[in-house]
């Protein structure tokens, strides 16, 4: 059993002084408020906040950042470029790049990555010898990297939508289909769960996944979390509606695919019958703020999806940033351009957004908070640096970035120490990642 003290940390009910616990089995235990540190407890070097979740990652988009901005273009050129960089990738150059960047997001605070997985297959769209290979090569990499995975296996059918209907799949598109959804679920059954792996279902997009797939999809998912892109574009909504005569979110909750359990990515452009149908329903939300600015997707209705009752999420996505303090900010910030108001969150509001809502959303009740029996996943914070001096302990997170992570622990596992991940440093195992990617 190791036993803590931090001189702030964020609780349930807000950010508390003189902060003692102790870990045990991977489990927070004798939490107390208001303390000295004793004698025998490590002192935690800044501010504590819960373990940090990424809702939403594609761990290969990474291979893309400062690549893509020469041309200028749209989310829709910017897709090509991705297609390309998914084009080259098989099982070992996957590991490499998804090792590589499961440590750069342990480093900078994230604890559990909800990863969107649909580059199943070779590069012809036959299956691997064995058909998981891509997504056991994830898994390998969060096991190594020492980051919680809820692996959401994407179905992916169709190659886009158009006012006559789904389109065939483009050549690359063939390694995201298992053909039909009965393929896809089969897959999906092989997976196996571990100590620190869930596996969830997505479905790609209304682009992506015709509508009358829904219902065996739904019941595949079971128990289990489901994600779905939703109205990320506006090219999307048009689609649907020429198609479908409904919006996606319209779509999803005709088939009965909203839902607690049900987390849409993005929600950027949604009708105020779409946030109330979302909200109606308890449907995540998660935004990925860093990702819809660098994509000029735009900036969705983020508060009135809450005050609608869907809680809110975040995700770093294609990875132009991997920074969960950064995403958090995004949020409110973004808020105040489109309203010309502050506080459109609490500080409170961001971390539960940051933490608890996100792991819940990934299928990790238990994790996301700093209380009693609850996973053992935190990160400090420095309240010393260059950006974070002088800040209000229970304001650091309007001013600190990943480089100000001092310490991440998950599942009591000490994961960073000083700021540096036990595998080593991220940049060097990006860049020996990415050139192996480049020379492929
Ligand atoms: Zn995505």
């Amino acid at each position: 059993m190791t036993s803590y003290w931090a001189a702030h940390a964020w609780l349930p009910d807000g950010c508390q002084p003189g902060v003692s616990f102790a870990v045990e089995d991977g489990r927070f235990t004798q939490l107390q408020i208001g303390v000295e540190a004793g004698a025998d407890q490590e002192i935690l070097r800044g501010v504590l906040l819960p373990g940090l979740a990424n809702g939403h990652s594609h761990a290969f988009h990474r291979g893309l950042r400062g690549r893509t901005h020469a041309g200028g273009g749209s989310f829709w050129t910017w897709r090509q470029e991705m297609y390309a960089l998914a084009a080259r990738l098989d099982p070992d150059s996957y590991l490499s790049v998804a090792r590589a960047v499961f440590v750069e997001m342990a480093q900078a605070g994230y604890t559990v990555v909800g990863e969107f997985h649909y580059l199943h297959h070779d590069q012809r769209g036959n299956p691997y010898a064995d058909p998981n290979a891509m997504g056991h090569a994830l898994i390998q990499a969060a096991t190594e990297a020492g980051i919680r995975l809820t692996l959401l296996d994407a179905c992916y059918l169709s190659g886009g939508l158009s006012a006559t209907g789904h389109l065939p799949l483009d050549p690359v598109q063939t390694r995201f289909s298992d053909g039909d959804v009965d393929h896809w679920q089969s897959r999906l059954d092989q997976l196996g769960e571990f100590d620190q792996v869930r596996i969830g279902a997505a479905v790609h997009s209304v682009r992506a996944v015709p509508a009358d797939t829904f219902g065996k999809i739904r019941e595949a998912a079971g128990q289990r979390p489901l994600h779905v892109h939703l109205s990320e574009q506006p090219a999307e909504n048009a689609a649907t509606q020429a198609y479908y005569r409904r919006t996606p979110t319209e779509l999803l909750d005709d088939h009965g695919l909203l839902g607690s359990r049900t987390t849409a990515v993005h929600a950027t452009h949604l009708t105020d019958t779409d946030i109330k149908a979302l909200g109606g329903t308890q449907t995540s939300a998660c935004f990925c703020p860093t990702t819809e600015r660098d994509l000029a997707d735009g900036i969705g209705p983020a508060r009135r999806l809450v005050d609608s009752g869907s809680p809110l999420t975040l995700g770093s996505d294609q990875h132009a940033v991997i920074d969960p303090l950064e995403e958090l900010r995004g949020l409110e910030m973004h808020e105040r351009l489109i309203t010309g108001e502050r506080g459109r969150f609490t500080p409170s509001d961001l971390i539960m957004i940051a933490s608890e809502d996100g792991y819940r959303s990934l299928g990790w009740p238990e994790g996301g908070r700093i209380t009693d029996g609850a996973l053992a996943d935190f990160v400090v914070v420095r309240s010393d640096s260059v950006r974070t001096a002088g800040a209000h302990p229970d304001q650091i997170a309007y001013a600190a970035t990943a480089a100000d992570v001092d310490q991440v622990v998950i599942g009591g596992q000490v994961i960073v120490r000083d700021g540096r991940h036990r595998l080593g440093s991220p940049a060097e195992l990006l860049t020996t990642a990415l050139d192996q990617l480049g020379r492929a």
